[in-house]
């Protein structure tokens, strides 16, 4: 391979002694293999401990289970410790999630995490049957049985401890792989599963990366890599080499749904690698010491071009609600927001219009499309407290985001796009910016012609 790798390869492992020494975080992140090579002299063995984390469609049959398997042989044949993260098989959390709301609409959400954490017990036994069948020792693990300890969250649990001696102890005395049941985790006090939210076996990959001290956490998927948007949308979306945690963290949360949120959020908290790359590729093609297609989910320091605009989200599942003539007075915002907030429903964008008579006012908001009725119900509960004349509401509106770290130190970025949009004669309902993005609402009908400008724009095409 020439060049400097991407993927850090942090440990060397050349003299047995220093199996489990971790170098410097710091002096790893300019370190190449390269440069591994001349200081390791002659004939290095790169070892290192890595995460596997495989998705539904990558396990969704015993074939792919199987090839799977293979993935995780030839990592496990080039030296490195391995621990395995498996979701349920494509389809069966859906199946799972349903038939505990046709057994009752508003069932126990402790009973509802037994059943739906049950999807991912099947996989992680059945991927260690494989890996058995093909002479690799393994065994399966439960989130109690490590344990993943979490919050009583039920159904969106969070993380909250995951002691990785127990796995340490396995890689040492047995060579043994552990596949680890994703999106699962107990609650210590209780002794109750629970699971982390939907996509959470990502999150489970990562904490459990970080709990072992591994080098690197890859995320096997359908897809191979982060894309600058979504391919399907724009023919000429790119695949990102690398990204920054923080890029990665607003694409995920604007809408781009390669990766749960949170696992982004504890890989930047860990400073610990992703890697996101493709389960479809032959895994006997693929040098466990080389370069593979994917994209490497670090930080910023790591990232040598930078570009302004690192990708574009977008995401339909918003909906637009308009309080008119609301009276001016202070105290109006809380008596909206206050209510909303008592419900649980997130409120994202916000404006609130000058009034011209000085007197009343317009306030525009979104919230998740799924909460619309529900937000609306509680604007008009409240009408009295409020005071104003009129409730309106959209659900055919899109918010389009633009992301990237390099506008901390780039003027006019948005501005751009502003004038851009308008010469499309898109009409902007609302706007919000931050450090490191803006995010434009505007009608669904205009989203893609919105995302493919935006993407010329900034320079992200494809040549
Ligand atoms: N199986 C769970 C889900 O579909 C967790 C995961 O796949 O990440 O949400
Ligand atoms: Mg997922």
């Amino acid at each position: 391979m020439d060049g400097p790798a991407h993927l850090p390869a942090r440990l060397l492992a050349h003299d047995p002694a220093v199996l489990y020494t971790r170098l410097p975080a710091l002096a790893l992140s300019v370190l190449t293999r390269a440069t591994i090579l001349n200081l390791s002299g002659d004939a290095p063995v790169v070892m290192g401990r890595l995460v596997m984390k495989f998705g539904g469609t990558s396990v969704a049959n015993l074939d792919r289970i199987r090839n799977v398997a293979r993935h995780v042989k030839r990592e496990v044949d080039a030296g490195h410790d391995v621990a395995v993260v498996v979701s349920a098989m494509a389809g069966k959390t859906n199946e799972l999630v349903e038939w505990c709301r046709d057994a009752s609409a508003m069932h126990d959400a402790r009973e509802y995490d037994a059943v739906v954490a049950s999807g991912e017990q099947v996989t992680a036994g059945l991927l260690a049957i494989a890996l058995q069948s093909i002479g690799i020792q393994a065994r399966s693990w439960q989130g109690w049985q490590i344990p993943i300890k979490t919050s009583d969250a039920h159904a969106s649990a969070r993380i909250l401890d995951i002691d990785g001696s127990e796995l340490i102890d396995h890689f040492r005395e047995r060579q043994e792989v552990a596949v680890i049941a994703g999106f699962q985790g107990i609650h210590a006090q209780t002794g109750r599963i629970t699971t982390l939210g939907r996509g959470g076996s990502d999150t489970s990959a990562v904490a459990v990366a970080a709990a072992i001290r591994a080098d690197r956490c890859d995320i096997y998927t359908d897809v191979d890599g982060v894309y600058t948007t979504d391919p399907r949308i724009v023919p000429k979306a790119r695949r990102l080499d690398k990204i920054a945690f923080e890029d990665m963290l607003e694409l995920a949360s604007q809408g781009a749904k390669v990766l749960q949120v949170r696992s982004v959020e504890l890989g930047m908290v860990h400073n610990m690698p992703i890697f996101v790359r493709s389960s479809f590729d032959k895994p006997e093609d693929i040098d466990p010491h080389g370069t593979p297609p994917g994209t490497l989910i670090c930080s910023e320091e790591e990232i040598m071009e930078n570009h302004v605009v690192t990708g574009i989200a977008f995401s339909k599942d918003e909906a637009q609600i308009s309080v008119r003539q609301i009276e001016d007075k202070p105290g109006v915002a809380a008596a909206i927001f206050g209510p909303l907030a008592d419900a649980n429903i997130n409120v994202d964008m916000i404006v609130q219009n000058v009034s011209e008579d000085g007197k009343t006012t317009d306030l525009t908001f979104t919230v998740p499309a799924a909460d619309h009725a529900r937000a609306r119900e509680t604007i008009g509960a409240a009408k009295v407290a409020i005071g104003y004349a009129r409730l309106d509401s959209a659900t055919d509106v899109a918010k389009v985001s633009v992301i990237g770290s390099g506008m901390r130190s780039h003027a006019g970025v948005a501005a751009q796009a502003f004038k851009a949009l308008a010469e499309r004669n898109i009409n902007i309902r609302a706007i919000t910016t931050s450090e490191i993005k803006f995010s434009v609402l505007i009608d669904a009908a205009y989203t893609e012609l919105a995302v493919r400008t935006l993407h010329t724009l900034y320079g992200l095409d494809q040549a």
